[in-house]
């Protein structure tokens, strides 16, 4: 009797808890919605280099939200709670505009733009950045999607059919996160990418141990049999740097380079190779 009791109450407990965080839920999307229309979205832009000349070759836009009483809330948090939502759809959008008239001012760079499931889920979304594309002037072949293995497990079929229309207007596709997902290896035979995005947890684990290194390498070796480049994310130390380009990496994104950026700071940062070039650079380079 007296353990019935507990575990009713125990579920009493469970109920309130779950209704406490919904109502979290609900409130947070009340204020992301507000905050869309409040002009509280900001965008930062992280160089990616050239793991040989050090120059920037590319940018990734990455959101940035600062509430109206002044405090900071990191994509991580906001991001799965406008996707549960699907306010990712408005907040997306405007991402992609806001970006593609931005880098409109940056020569020859890459723009990389981070996609969410429900984005691409959403079969209205190839029309929209089309009118996007076509409204800022921007180059499609200039724009990259970035987007998780998540986008193509939950919906392959409507996501495969958007896919080939955002690449018919030139757009190349990216696959994010590499390394933190299930599917790894296999996924890369299974869809086409234009690029592969090697993360942080991977590059790290990487430069501690021999499994993740041959794991990183094995990828890269199956990238390059299938045409795509390979962006290493997350690069901190210069052990890391060498590490990645030694394993066939041709671009090297992190805080070792870049922290994002607003804006304003990105023109000054193009044309130049950034830091001091360690002895292998300068090898390579003469080698080159
Ligand atoms: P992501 O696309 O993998 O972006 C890279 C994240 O790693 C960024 O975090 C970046 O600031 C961080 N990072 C870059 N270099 C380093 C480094 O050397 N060390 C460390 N510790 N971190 C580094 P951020 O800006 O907090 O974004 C987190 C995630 O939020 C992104 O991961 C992306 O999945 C999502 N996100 C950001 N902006 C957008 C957006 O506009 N739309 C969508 N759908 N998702 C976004
Ligand atoms: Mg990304
Ligand atoms: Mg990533
Ligand atoms: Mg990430």
């Amino acid at each position: 009797y007296a353990s019935k009791r507990g575990g009713k109450m125990r579920c009493t407990w469970f109920s309130a808890a779950f209704d406490q965080s919904r109502e979290q839920l609900k409130e947070m999307d009340d204020e992301l919605r507000a905050g869309l229309a409040n002009r509280e979205f900001r965008l930062n832009y992280q160089p990616l280099v050239d793991s040989r000349t050090r120059k920037v070759v590319a940018v990734e836009c990455l959101l940035r939200w600062e509430r109206a009483d002044g405090k900071r809330v990191g994509p991580n948090i906001f991001i799965p709670v406008a996707e549960e939502s699907g306010l990712i759809n408005a907040i997306g959008l405007w991402v992609l505009r806001q970006a593609c008239c931005d880098a409109l001012e940056w020569d020859d760079i890459t723009l990389s733009v981070n996609i969410s499931a429900a984005q691409l889920r959403n079969p209205e979304f190839p029309i929209q950045l089309g009118h996007i594309l076509e409204e800022t002037g921007f180059d499609p072949e200039r724009l990259e999607l970035e987007i998780t293995e998540t986008c193509l497990v939950l919906d392959p079929v409507v996501a495969e059919r958007s896919l080939a229309v955002i690449r018919g207007f030139g757009v190349k596709i990216s696959l994010d996160d590499f390394g933190t997902g299930y599917a790894s290896i296999g996924f890369l035979r299974q869809f086409r990418f234009e690029k592969l995005k090697l993360d942080r947890s991977l590059v790290v684990q990487a430069g501690e141990d021999e499994g993740s290194r041959a794991m990183m390498l094995s990828s890269i070796t199956v990238a390059r049999a299938m045409k795509m480049g390979v962006t290493a994310e997350g690069v901190e130390t210069q052990d890391q740097a060498d590490m990645v380009r030694a394993a066939g990496c041709d671009q090297i994104q992190g805080w070792l380079y870049f922290k994002a950026l607003p804006a304003e700071e990105i023109a000054q940062h193009l044309g130049k190779p950034v830091g001091t070039a360690t002895p292998t650079e300068q090898r390579d380079s003469k080698v080159a």
